[in-house]
């Protein structure tokens, strides 16, 4: 029995251009208490793999945490094997905005200690003892209320090319490491503030609105769903939208557009732009963010140096990384003193000044 992924990106990829079908990418979670992440994580790949699911799923005695896409026509069959699962019946699936046929080209489901790296201790806090749920409405309320802090659980890259008005966006690398620098800067204000956050899809805010709670916040609020949530029940129901920009998302799209505003620069000229890349630079990789023209003058590299490495003969290339661990990670922290124009974007006591 075929357990594991076999094809190669680009054989999935002639596989579908050759289908010719419309697929549909979704993400979801859930903390549940599963006993046997890998016989579960093994009858997922069964099924789904019948059903030409593909996407990056982490399985872990926590819960599940999932980013596929699947053909639309098996989206009835999907349902109904996940509703066959006693916790996952009717969990809320947040379909993508703009859709692409190769978000995913692979299915890759792995069993992990957690279902989200949030390197935080479980057993100081229970998880289950989270924030008061807001869909998108409510959210728009609670936002224009001067006693709420507003802020933005995701990292730097993320919230620098989209993030809602008014949002503290701490200048963080991971999640792990805004908790505590969240807690601090407003502790002050455990008692008489609504602490408001957000996300991508929601699951951030699950584990840190529990974490905030045992801090002894009073009044904790999470947007039900992330922001790709909201973006659907702002369409949807024609609400006012409070995002401005793009919604990094963590697959090859990158990002789905909310608003037309383009709050970020281009780090190497200063020109309004909002495309994340990665240097082309092999030993280098560094996610950032590169205008047309800049792209074109550095040969798609963040820097002179890795532009002259980039431009030598592959062997040599090779040659130079012996010895220097692996760093291709597409979501590498994306900071580099080379980048002229990366703002600081920390700015949570600005913005609690703002509103007291
Ligand atoms: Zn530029
Ligand atoms: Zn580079």
């Amino acid at each position: 029995m075929q357990l594991y992924n076999k094809l190669s990106a680009k054989e999935r990829e002639e596989l579908i251009d050759n289908a010719g079908k419309d697929r549909l990418t979704l993400s979801f979670y859930k903390y549940a208490h599963i006993k046997n992440p890998l016989n579960f994580r093994n009858q997922l790949f069964i099924n789904w793999d019948k059903l030409d699911v593909l996407g990056r799923i982490y399985v872990a005695l926590e819960g599940i945490n999932g980013q596929l896409s699947l053909p639309a026509d098996n989206f009835q069959a999907f349902k109904k094997h996940l509703d066959s699962i006693p916790f996952l019946k009717n969990v809320r699936l947040n379909v993508a905005r703009e859709q692409d046929n190769k978000s995913f080209l692979k299915l890759k489901i792995k069993v992990r200690d957690k279902i989200v790296a949030d390197g935080l201790n479980d057993t100081s806090f229970d998880v289950t003892n989270k924030g008061i749920h807001v869909g998108a409405q409510q959210f728009n309320d609670l936002i224009e209320d001067k006693n709420t802090v507003l802020v933005d659980m995701r990292n730097h890259y993320e919230s620098e090319i989209g993030h809602f008005k008014n949002a503290v966006t701490p200048d963080v690398d991971t999640f792990r490491e805004s908790l505590p620098i969240i807690e601090e800067d407003l502790k002050e204000h455990k008692e008489d503030k609504n602490l408001v956050m957000y996300c991508t899809g929601g699951i951030r805010c699950e584990k840190a609105s529990a974490y905030f709670k045992h801090k002894g916040f009073k009044n904790v609020f999470q947007l039900e769903g992330g922001i790709i949530e909201y973006a659907r029940q702002v369409k949807d129901l024609e609400l006012d939208n409070k995002f401005i920009g793009k919604n990094f998302v963590f697959d090859d799209r990158r990002c789905e557009r909310i608003s037309d505003d383009v709050i970020a620069q281009c780090h190497q000229c200063g020109n309004p732009f909002d495309v994340h890349t990665n240097c082309a630079n092999d030993a280098c990789h560094l996610l950032f963010i590169q205008c047309e023209s800049c792209k074109e003058e550095m040969n798609n590299c963040c820097s002179t140096n890795c532009k002259e490495i980039h431009a030598l003969p592959y062997e040599e290339q090779k040659a130079l990384r012996q010895g220097q661990g692996n760093s291709n990670d597409i979501f590498k922290k994306g900071r580099s003193e080379h980048l002229t124009y990366k703002k600081d974007l920390r700015n949570i006591f600005e913005t609690l000044s703002k509103s007291s």
